[in-house]
């Protein structure tokens, strides 16, 4: 088993409540999309969680379909459960989701309640634990009525398989509906986890507010734009990065010079300020009210390093916000 670091809850103000729920989740958490499937290196999966745990980050994010193949980063986790954190485990949020195709057939995605229960046994048994933390409906199904899909939430956390329940990639109306829908069922919603990022602001269009109204917490996903928000591509594009290797969600194309003209200005930025551009990026999506933490994925455990260290220096002048917005907007 693995021994913690004893000073990583440190910096308690490295955690904020999750909407008006009791939970509270760190500003950083890891989410195991990519980098711990089973082409991954076990040693450096296994590092890059504990190390992100000695640093105070108690949230991992997993979901059905996250690979490749589909359940393997489950495994993977079980597995660092099993061998090294598994005694730990009340100072771990571990949250799954479901919806997206995970197996062949009718009943292999979307939001019915046959889905979304048989999904969270299986995740279970991949993870080796009797319940998760947080069990998302990780897209909304617009053929199945929301009672039902809510229902299989509401019965999850009834049933002790699920402590909390969460919804994602919903739109501002059907947030609303959602959430009424759990708080009728005495199941609040307790966190949206929605895409976020100096290069994906859609959430600033309404969304946030409904979360903010609904007292529903905000987890933002891809908040370095999958890494095109750091200075990784200024030289390049390196082997060993998600637009070489993976190519299913960042191609090299992605990597524009509009892009990199962008991120070098903002790089600029970073710097005056006294940290990385990757910090920088995360302090922006941080300072927005409605979000509670941001999501991030790493392929190396220095990376995990460097976002944690955010938590240093969050706040921003309006000038620098503007400048910012200016590099954004042109
Ligand atoms: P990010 O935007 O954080 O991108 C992560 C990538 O950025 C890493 O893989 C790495 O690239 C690079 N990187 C990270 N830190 C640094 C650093 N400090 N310096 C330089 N490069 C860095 O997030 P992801 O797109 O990976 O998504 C994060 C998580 O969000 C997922 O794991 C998942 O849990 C969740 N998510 C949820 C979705 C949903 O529908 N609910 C959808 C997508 C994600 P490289 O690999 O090239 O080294």
């Amino acid at each position: 088993m693995h021994t913690p670091d004893p000073n990583r809850y440190g910096e308690m103000e490295f955690y904020r409540r999750c909407g008006r729920s009791g939970l509270r989740l760190p500003l950083v958490s890891l989410g195991l999309w990519h980098n711990f499937g089973r082409e991954a290196p076990y040693e450096t999966a296994r590092s890059m969680v504990l190390g992100a745990f000695d640093r105070g980050v108690t949230h991992f994010d997993l979901a059905n379909n996250y690979g490749p193949p589909p359940g393997a980063a489950e495994e993977t986790f079980g597995r660092i459960l099993r061998e090294d954190l598994g005694i730990w485990r009340d100072e771990l949020v571990i949250s799954t989701k479901a919806g997206y195709d995970m197996w062949p057939g009718p009943y292999g995605d979307l939001g019915s309640r046959k889905h979304l229960l048989a999904s969270l046994d299986q995740s279970l048994e991949r993870l080796g634990l009797d319940y998760v933390d947080i069990f998302y409906h990780h897209r909304p199904d617009p053929d199945t009525p929301l009672e039902e899909s809510m229902g299989a939430l509401a019965h999850a956390v009834r049933s002790g398989k699920a402590l909390y329940a969460g919804i994602s990639n919903y739109g501002p109306e059907r947030t609303i509906e959602a959430a009424t829908v759990l708080r009728e069922m005495g199941t609040p919603c307790l966190i949206h986890q929605v895409k976020y990022s100096m290069f994906e602001r859609r959430p600033e269009h309404g969304l946030f507010e409904v979360l903010e109204q609904e007292g529903i917490g905000c987890a933002a996903f891809s908040p370095l734009a999958r890494g095109l928000l750091t200075a990784r591509y200024f030289e390049g594009i390196p082997e060993d990065s998600r637009a070489s290797r993976d190519r299913r969600f960042l191609r090299p194309e992605h990597v524009t010079e509009d892009v990199l003209s962008k991120t070098r200005r903002l790089d600029e930025i970073a710097r005056e300020r006294g940290q990385s551009l990757a910090q920088m990026a995360l302090a922006w999506a941080l300072r927005q009210p409605a979000v509670t933490g941001v999501i991030i994925g790493a392929s190396k455990p220095s990376q995990i390093e460097d976002c944690v260290g955010v938590a240093v220096h969050r706040s921003f002048t309006s000038e620098e916000l503007s400048r910012i917005e200016d590099v954004l907007e042109r």
